[in-house]
């Protein structure tokens, strides 16, 4: 077999949650270039239906988009059968949906507490569970959930502390689902991104610039698509012995 071919995603369906825009669209764009079938799933249901009617355009690949809240375990189990029954194999999850507010400590919310932790924590447990379910009885399968270099440093300016630690649980239950889940086949890993340009992080907005983007050792953003091949390996058998990995790619970030 070539190694160029491990990448190969054909028969295969993927569900990329949060994946209408920002890195989740770059994402369910790779996996459908390396021949993967698509459900892209967000609160958003028109706009999943929007980008998956695109995608199909694009790649020819088949894809369908859902409503999808992933703080809720029914509408997990409810995107799984979505992707069960697009065909092929359900064999790949990307948990990407993520939620996050910048304010002080002290300013932080109830609400917003609940939404960061139940969303990027408890929606990463739920999704995993949902498509383990399906994943166990075919003996194999990959989850790929997106981390954050937050969930390894803490970037003192940024003011998102429930962000920062809702990632580093993460990556610590990347670890834990990898544990758990290897002896059915099912791989899990994480990438880690550091700044990337989308509604989430507003990398051009001159008061954080310096901060964020000069103090950089490659003084630039990432954009979505210079992380998705990060993904597609994880998502891929190019990664066949890769297993409870955080996979930085952040320009060098965390390094100082
Ligand atoms: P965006 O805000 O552009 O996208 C977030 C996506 O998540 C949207 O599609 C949103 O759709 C979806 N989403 C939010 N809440 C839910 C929910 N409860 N159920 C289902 N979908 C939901 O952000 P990015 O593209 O920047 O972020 C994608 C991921 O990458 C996140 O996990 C983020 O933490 C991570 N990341 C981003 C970095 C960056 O610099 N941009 C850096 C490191 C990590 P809708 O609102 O319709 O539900």
């Amino acid at each position: 077999m070539s190694i160029l071919s491990t990448f190969d995603l054909t028969g295969r369906t993927a569900i990329v949650t949060g994946g209408y825009r920002g890195l989740g669209l770059a994402f369910a764009r790779g996996l459908a270039e390396a021949g993967a079938d698509i459900v892209i799933g967000a609160r958003d249901g028109a706009a999943s239906q929007e980008a998956a009617r695109d995608l199909a355009e694009e790649t020819g690949r088949r894809t369908r988009g859902i409503a999808l809240d992933v703080t809720d375990p029914a509408s997990c189990e409810a995107a799984v059968a979505a992707a069960v029954e697009l065909g092929g194999g359900f064999e790949v999850l990307v948990n990407n949906a993520g939620a996050c507010f910048h304010a002080p400590a002290l300013d932080v919310t109830a609400q917003e507490l609940r939404t960061v932790l139940d969303t990027n924590v408890g929606g990463v447990f739920e999704m995993s569970r949902a498509a383990a379910r399906a994943m166990i009885p075919a003996g194999r399968g990959s989850i790929v959930n997106i981390g954050s270099m937050s969930g390894d440093i803490v970037n003192r300016p940024q003011l998102q502390p429930i962000y920062n630690a809702s990632k580093a649980a993460v990556h610590h239950l990347t670890k834990s689902l990898a544990m758990e889940w290897a002896e059915h086949g099912i791989r899990v890993n994480a990438v880690a991104p550091g700044y990337v340009k989308t509604e989430m992080a507003p990398v051009d907005d001159p008061s954080l610039r310096q901060r964020w983007i000069d103090d950089a050792p490659m003084k630039r953003y990432a954009m979505p698509e210079e992380i998705a091949p990060a993904v597609l390996f994880f998502a891929s058998d190019a990664s066949s012995f890769a297993t409870g990995s955080v996979l930085t790619v952040d320009g060098g970030y965390t390094v100082v």
